[in-house]
């Protein structure tokens, strides 16, 4: 009896133990750029049964995960998706800022070199990762935005696209292929696209997420992703959603087909990818966004605020009047390199000719900015000094500072908004802050090692290491994210 309970025993055990790591034969990443929290709880009744809702309703919902970064936007939302790093380690902290070296602005995905790469991305994706233990593993990358397929990407993946508007066409750059060339499955869709421009026009309606959705199909299908014994991984982000968003404000009623159309192309992308995997249950499936947005300031009328916007044009002539009233006329360079995503940039190079110490000049310029930008738009103002010594506000605002500082890429001085209070551009309503509503989104997993439930808390970091965890493989290097327990059925 002993020596049978012994063998169950071993039996047992032997069955649990072969259940780990998991082995999903197709990983599918999606984001939704600029979906905040709340539109999957405020529309969930208008989404069909096999998309978005599916992964709701059979997977792990995080309603509320979040973003760490300062400033949230999505070149450091996309970069801390597959990543799991915060922006202080992976170097992505802008869409954009001012480089020191050249003296121009640098976009994050900018490379002299290669045209579009990961140059200024620090750490590797789980792709990566993936492609490091196993070369068969077939990596693609896809967005409308370049920023967002490179930086969810990374540098091992087989396929990085993104579309050339003005070319009507998806692209790829020198860095992931020779001569810039896009594969056979590519050219195919690009024929079409050329052939019929009438159907490019309207990326930043619905249509840019059905391209985007036929173009991800095309891949599953073309590629045979999942169909052999080897892990696959399929990124896609929609970039369209963030289009929208920003012409037309997240309490929009317009927002609804958007969310919709988004929801239509997970559906045809699931679809795809479970045929092609043999099954759904071959399947392992993350959603997210890499960022929120707030309502246009006009619609914070409804609840008595009438937040100011941030004029940056004012703001750096401003800064440039004040530095040359201390120091005199800066020569061939102006004092100010850049005003921007509430950041002040002093050319350093313009300070080092004149000899001028930069946390003095930081100083003055926080000392002045004070007194010149009213207290009811801009609650604070830091150095890069004070926040190089750790001098930031306390809990998360402090936290999210120094997740996000980055040497030489973050700006000499940074405007603390107040809530609901951004900068002024081109778009209606924008986000670039760490209040709740550009920071908080939410986080899906659905597929094999995937648990169901509703659970509060969760971080975008915690997405690769979580998805590294079920797979068995080392995360990302410069992963600081926690593997969502609640998350695993293993
Ligand atoms: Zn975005």
């Amino acid at each position: 009896m002993k020596k049978l309970l012994l063998v169950l025993l071993v039996l047992f055990s032997s069955v649990a133990q072969a259940a780990y790591p998991m082995k999903p034969k197709l990983i599918v990443v999606f984001v939704v750029d600029q979906m905040r929290a709340d539109y999957l709880t405020r529309y969930q009744d208008q989404l069909g049964s096999k998309g978005i809702r599916r992964l709701m309703r059979d997977g792990a919902y995080f309603p509320q995960a979040e973003h760490d970064n300062f400033q949230n936007m999505t070149g450091p939302g996309h970069a801390a998706v597959l990543s799991g790093a915060y922006a202080y380690r992976s170097g992505i902290v802008l869409n954009e800022w001012f480089d020191q070296e050249s003296r121009q602005l640098l976009y994050c995905v900018a490379d002299p070199e290669n045209g579009i790469s990961p140059k200024n991305f620090n750490t590797t994706t789980l792709g990566d990762e993936l492609k490091l233990v196993s070369p068969k593993s077939l990596i693609i990358s896809l967005a409308l935005k370049d920023r967002a397929a490179v930086l969810m990407g990374g540098r091992g993946a087989d396929f990085v696209l993104w579309f050339n508007k003005k070319e009507a066409q998806w692209v790829t750059s020198r860095f992931y292929s020779k001569a810039s060339a896009v594969p056979e499955w590519v050219s195919e869709i690009n024929s079409d696209l050329k052939a019929n421009t009438k159907k490019t026009a309207e990326l930043d309606g619905a249509n840019g997420h059905r391209r985007t959705a036929d173009l991800a199909v095309r891949a599953i299908q073309k590629n045979k992703l999942g169909a052999d014994g080897v892990t696959d991984l399929l990124a896609v982000s929609f970039s369209s959603f963030d289009y929208t968003g920003h012409r037309v404000g997240p309490l929009s009623p317009d927002m609804i087909p958007m969310l919709q159309s988004a929801d239509q192309a997970v559906a045809d992308i699931l679809e795809a990818a479970a045929k092609s995997a043999g099954g759904s249950q071959n399947l392992l499936v993350a959603l997210t966004s890499d960022h929120g947005i707030p309502p246009m300031n006009t619609d914070m009328h409804t609840i008595r605020m009438d937040p100011e916007l941030i004029e940056s044009t004012k703001v750096r002539a401003k800064a440039e009047a004040v530095m040359t009233e201390k120091y005199g006329k800066p020569g061939d360079h102006p004092w100010i390199g850049h005003v921007g995503e509430l950041g002040v940039f002093l050319d350093w190079t313009t300070l080092e000719k004149r000899g001028i110490n930069r946390s003095e000049a930081e100083k003055l310029l926080q000392m002045e900015l004070r007194k010149h930008l009213p207290s009811a738009a801009v609650a604070q103002i830091l150095t890069s000094t004070e926040i190089e010594a750790g001098r930031v506000p306390p809990e998360l605002q402090g936290r999210s500072i120094l997740r996000t500082y980055y040497p030489g890429r973050s700006p000499s001085v940074l405007l603390l908004p107040q809530p609901y209070h951004f900068e002024r551009n081109e778009a209606i309503t924008q986000h670039m802050t760490n209040y709740a509503y550009d920071r908080v989104v939410p986080l899906l997993f659905w597929g094999q090692g995937v648990s169901k439930g509703i659970f509060p808390g969760g971080h975008i970091v915690d997405l690769a290491p979580t998805l590294a965890f079920i797979l068995g493989i080392t995360p990302p290097a410069a992963s600081e994210g926690m593997v969502l327990k609640s998350a695993l059925k293993i």
